[in-house]
C-alpha cells in the first residue's frame, strides 16, 4: 500500500477531504500536488507535509474551472515532481442557496456548480490522463470524489445532484476508454465533517428560511456509523491510488457509513 515514487494532484487540496487526502498520500510516500484557490490554506499544508510525512509537497493556485490554470497544474507537478501519476479530482461547491429545487433553476447557478464541479474534473482528466501516459509506466489512476448525492436523491439541490451523477458516468467511460493503462474510480462520501459541510450546517450561509441544518441532521441520524472523518474518505482513495487497487475500475464506492445501506 506504499506510494513511493508516485505523484499526485489532489484538486480542492487545501481542505476537508481534500486536505486528509493529500496527508494520507504524503504519508504512504507519494509526492503530492496540493491545487487550490486558496493559496493561504495550501501553503499551509504543505508545510506540515514537508515537516511531518515522508512524501514531499507542493502548491499551485489552481481554479479548476478555467481550462488554462488546469493546464498549468499538471505542467506544475511534472515541473516539480517529474511525473504525474495520480490525480484526485476533489474540488467541488455546493450552495443550498444558489442551487434548489428544478422550478428554481437559474443559468448563473449551472455555470458556476457545473463549472467546478464537472468541468474541473474534465480539463483535469484531459490535461492528466497524458501526462500519465507519458511515464511509460501504464499504472495512471485516476480517483473522482462525487458524493450520495449520486447515488439517492438529495432534495433541493439538482444542480449539485447532477454534477455528482454526472461524474460517476464520466468515471465509468474513462475507466473504459483508457484501460489498461489508467484505472479510473469513483468515491461517494455522505456526510463527512469538513468546513463544506459546516458552512451548509450555518443557516445563514443557507438563507433564514432554509431546512438544511435540519436536513443535515436528519441525515447523521440515517447514518448507521455517524458522521464520517475526512481521513475515512482519504484511506479509501489511497487504496484506490495504491496497486492494491490493480483489478478495480469504473467502480463507484460508497464511503457513506450505511447511508445508502438503509
Ligand atoms: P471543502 O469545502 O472543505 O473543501 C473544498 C476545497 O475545494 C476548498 O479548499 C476550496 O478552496 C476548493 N475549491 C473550491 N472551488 C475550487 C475551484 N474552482 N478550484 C480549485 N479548488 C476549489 O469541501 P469537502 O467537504 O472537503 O468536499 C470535498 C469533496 O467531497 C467535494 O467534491 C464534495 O462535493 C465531496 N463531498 C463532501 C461531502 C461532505 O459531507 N463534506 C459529502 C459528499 C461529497
Amino acid at each position: 500500500m506504499r506510494l513511493d515514487d508516485r505523484t499526485a494532484v489532489v484538486t480542492g487540496g487545501a481542505s476537508g477531504i481534500g486536505a486528509a487526502t493529500c496527508r494520507v498520500l504524503a504519508a504512504r510516500g507519494a509526492d503530492v500536488v496540493v491545487a487550490d484557490l486558496d493559496e493561504g490554506r495550501g501553503a499551509e499544508l504543505v508545510d506540515e507535509i514537508e515537516r511531518e510525512r515522508d512524501g514531499a509537497a507542493s502548491f499551485v493556485e489552481t481554479d479548476v474551472s478555467d481550462e488554462d490554470a488546469v493546464a498549468a497544474m499538471i505542467e506544475h507537478a511534472e515541473t516539480a515532481f517529474d511525473r504525474v501519476d495520480v490525480l484526485v479530482n476533489n474540488a467541488a461547491v455546493a450552495s443550498r442557496e444558489a442551487d434548489g429545487p428544478i422550478t428554481d433553476f437559474a443559468d448563473d447557478a449551472y455555470e458556476f456548480l457545473t463549472g467546478v464541479n464537472l468541468r474541473g474534473p474534465m480539463y483535469a482528466c484531459k490535461h492528466a490522463i497524458p501526462a500519465m501516459r507519458d511515464t511509460g509506466d501504464g499504472t495512471g489512476v485516476v480517483v473522482n470524489n462525487a458524493s450520495i448525492a449520486a447515488l439517492v436523491a438529495e432534495p433541493e439541490m439538482d444542480i449539485y445532484t447532477a454534477t455528482k451523477g454526472a461524474l460517476v458516468s464520466l468515471t465509468r467511460s474513462i475507466a473504459v476508454e483508457y484501460a489498461p493503462e489508467i484505472r479510473a474510480n469513483t468515491v461517494c462520501p455522505g456526510v463527512v465533517e469538513t468546513p463544506m459541510l459546516e458552512a451548509a450546517m450555518e443557516s445563514g450561509d443557507a438563507g433564514e428560511d432554509s431546512d438544511a441544518p435540519d436536513t443535515l441532521e436528519r441525515m447523521i441520524a440515517e447514518t448507521p456509523l455517524g458522521m464520517a472523518d475526512p481521513a475515512d474518505v482519504a484511506h479509501v482513495v489511497a487504496f484506490l491510488a495504491s496497486s492494491d487497487a490493480a483489478a478495480i475500475t469504473g467502480a463507484t464506492i460508497p464511503v457513506d457509513g450505511g447511508y445508502t445501506a438503509r
